[in-house]
């Protein structure tokens, strides 16, 4: 019948036997392949370890600065351009090089590293809306065990905080994230934002004391942190002096608007839970926020699609924020009077300082500071006439903030007679920002 004539057909053919026999080969190699492949993942799997660190993961920019030294004589590279403003406002840019996007090898303690640098063609959205490219790094270390991943990231960090060493990073919140605000500045001696007597003095032996009390607070379970609030009238140094104490403590600082548009419990609550490590937090005009929320509950009609955050939403976000290293978180405010109770309570607000208008003796520092040639007697003048007693009432009533006298100050820089003389404009100038 037919499949008689097909067998014979096929069994005689030399060229239908030749074809059998090179898709068995075909065969035979697709499966040598499929395991050569299978084996590859099974000893990279296993044999080799990998770390990735997304682009938004703050040891991202560390760790590519530290692959950049070590890939040292790389031919691939990216430039990036870092700015510093110096005190004078001028601005100074400093190129380096990081690897470019690819992969690149470079051995580290006795361990090959193959690094690669992708820049996916998907965004990512931030919560603010914004888009930026999704980029990661990614290390394969040859070898079991992730230990070598420990060690690369303390040290890239470890580098990072050396290079810091004298600038004070300002970070904002951008969405949900914080990001660096402006260019990093040189590091403000404390000693430079005059303060009433003993109050500097004061607050930074409060910190000495605590960060050295780690051990009391683990044993008693009472979240290591500690908060101050420090109000009193715009213009006389609360932002200032916490930026300089960041700054000798070798911490960044987190700054954050609690009136700011966009902000809700939700958000509030993450940011303050992901504060880059070693940062001071500073909560500003903590009243303006609450103010609004109470407007808000007042006549609910009025609600316009922000809800911002409520009382309880920061009271909740305060008590759960903590680090093993301590946090420090300052709350700044011109109207303490305004707050509710809760929240200035001990654990929520430890110290409470008020930070006022300048009192004689304060005048007499700021002007021998800014003028160190014209002597204390020129110093003491100075603050004579603008204050005839150092009383609070007098103080009070003359209301002149440092950066009052900072901006009269700057009108006559280099002429100290010149300021001395016209003493009193002092009360109508305008503040120096
Ligand atoms: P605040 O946060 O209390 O509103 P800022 O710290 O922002 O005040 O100060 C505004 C400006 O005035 C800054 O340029 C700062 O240098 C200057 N200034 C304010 N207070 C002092 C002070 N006590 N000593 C020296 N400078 C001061």
């Amino acid at each position: 019948g037919v499949s008689d004539y097909f067998n014979d057909l096929f069994k005689d053919n030399p060229y239908f036997g030749a074809g059998f026999g090179l898709a068995g080969v075909g065969v035979g190699l697709t499966a040598l392949r499929r395991g050569a492949q299978l084996g590859a993942i099974f000893l990279r799997r296993r044999y080799t370890a990998t770390l990735e660190v997304p682009s938004h993961d703050p040891s991202y920019a560390w760790l590519l600065q530290w692959i950049t030294k070590r890939v040292g004589n790389c031919q691939h590279v990216s430039v990036q351009t870092a700015l510093e403003q110096s005190d004078s406002g001028r601005i100074i840019t400093k190129s380096s090089y990081l690897p470019s996007v690819g992969n690149h090898f470079f051995r580290y303690g006795g361990t090959w590293i193959r690094v690669e640098r992708n820049r996916e063609a998907q965004m990512r959205r931030e919560r603010t809306g914004e888009t930026s490219p999704f980029e990661s790094v990614r290390l394969t270390a040859i070898g079991r065990g992730r230990g070598v991943f420990d060690r690369v990231l303390d040290e890239a960090r470890e580098m990072a905080f050396q290079a810091r060493e004298g600038w004070t990073v300002v970070y904002k919140a951008r969405g949900a994230e914080w990001e660096p605000f402006g260019y990093p500045r040189r590091r403000r001696p404390v000693e430079s934002v005059i303060l009433a007597a003993g109050q500097a003095e004061s607050l930074l032996a409060d910190i000495r004391e605590f960060q050295s009390s780690q051990r009391w607070y683990t044993d008693r379970g009472v979240p290591y942190r500690r908060g101050y609030l420090l109000h009193g009238p715009p213009g006389c140094g609360k932002t200032s002096f916490i930026t300089a104490l960041a700054g000798s403590l070798q911490c960044s600082i987190c700054m954050l608007n609690l009136g700011e548009y966009g902000l809700d419990d939700a958000r509030l609550d993450h940011l303050l839970n992901h504060a880059p490590p070693q940062s001071v937090l500073l909560l500003e005009d903590v009243d303006a926020a609450l103010a609004a929320q109470a407007r808000l509950a007042e006549s609910p009609s009025r609600y316009s699609g922000m809800p911002g955050i409520s009382l309880t939403g920061l009271l909740n976000t305060l008590d759960g924020v903590t680090s093993s290293e301590g946090r420090l978180l300052f709350m700044t405010t011109n109207y303490p009077e305004r707050l509710d109770p809760a929240l200035t309570r001990p654990g929520r607000v430890d110290l409470y300082v008020r930070i006022g208008y300048c009192s004689r003796d304060q005048l007499v520092r700021m002007f021998a500071r800014f003028y160190p040639e014209a002597g204390m007697e020129a110093a003491k003048e100075f603050a004579n006439k603008l204050l005839i007693s150092d009383s609070i009432d007098c103080v009070e009533s003359a209301r002149i903030s440092p950066a009052k006298v900072q901006g009269h100050f700057l009108m006559h820089k280099s002429d100290w007679k010149a300021a001395l003389d016209s003493a009193t404009d002092c009360l109508t100038v305008a503040e120096a920002a």
